[in-house]
């Protein structure tokens, strides 16, 4: 595992993947997600050049933010809203807004405004969390009461399976639904961007627009899953 011969790698296909859709590859932002790795692979990581991180749990969040504060950092994955007070202000971006109570618990415990991601479970798989695609416009609608929640775009995680139709088609619909919000004008709401892909499906991802691909094992291995 190198750290930095993955980054190259991965930065390569990210160029030719954007190339040969037309997109610029400036558009699209890797974030290596670190929830399965030791502080020597972040080091390595931020080492290569890597600007962008995620955690999923909060505690390991706000213990590597603290450690390495001068990067960006991502909260990824379901959030309980018991302990939104213990993160929520160390939150550079946050993936895994799905829920009202969540909200509203950002709302009170933010002193600042969060740049928040509705996470969306296209594929309507039961174990995945995130709102169905009906359920998310009337939800980014009903956030227009809490004034620190800025919602920057959509994210999703796509099913484990390898059919590349069934993850295009999930990216897709991710995008569609972007487009759609993005339409609403929403000042709250600009949803410009698209958090989806991650080791196995990010060149799909890519190619079906996202903005944000959450990289773990590809990028930094995973030494302590
Ligand atoms: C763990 C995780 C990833 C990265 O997964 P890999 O398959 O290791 O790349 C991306 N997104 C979320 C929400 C995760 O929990």
């Amino acid at each position: 595992m190198n750290v930095r011969e993955n980054f190259e790698t991965i930065t390569r296909e990210i160029v030719e993947t954007c190339k040969q859709v037309g997109r610029n590859p400036e558009e699209v932002k890797l974030i290596a997600v670190t929830k399965y790795v030791t502080d020597t692979r972040v080091e390595e990581a931020i080492e290569a050049g890597i600007a962008d991180f995620a955690e999923n749990r909060p505690q390991n969040y706000v213990e590597r933010k603290g450690k390495y504060s001068d990067k960006t950092w991502h909260l990824i994955g379901s959030l309980q809203t018991r302990k939104v007070r213990d993160v929520i202000n160390e939150v550079d971006y946050f993936h895994a807004l799905d829920r009202d109570s969540l909200a509203k618990e950002i709302e009170k415990r933010a002193e600042k405004e969060i740049k928040c991601f509705v996470q969306v479970n296209v594929s309507g798989e039961e174990s995945k969390h995130g709102l169905t695609s009906e359920e998310a416009i009337d939800f980014i609608k009903s956030l227009e009461q809490y004034s620190k929640i800025k919602v920057v775009g959509l994210m999703t995680m796509a099913p484990f399976v390898e059919d590349e139709e069934i993850l295009r088609n999930c990216f897709r619909k991710l995008r569609e639904l972007r487009d759609e919000v993005k339409g609403l004008n929403l000042p709250y709401a600009p949803c410009e961007f698209l958090s989806m892909g991650m080791s196995n499906d990010y060149k799909i991802a890519i190619e079906e627009g996202a903005t944000h691909i959450r990289v773990g094992t590809a990028l930094v291995g995973c030494e302590l899953k």
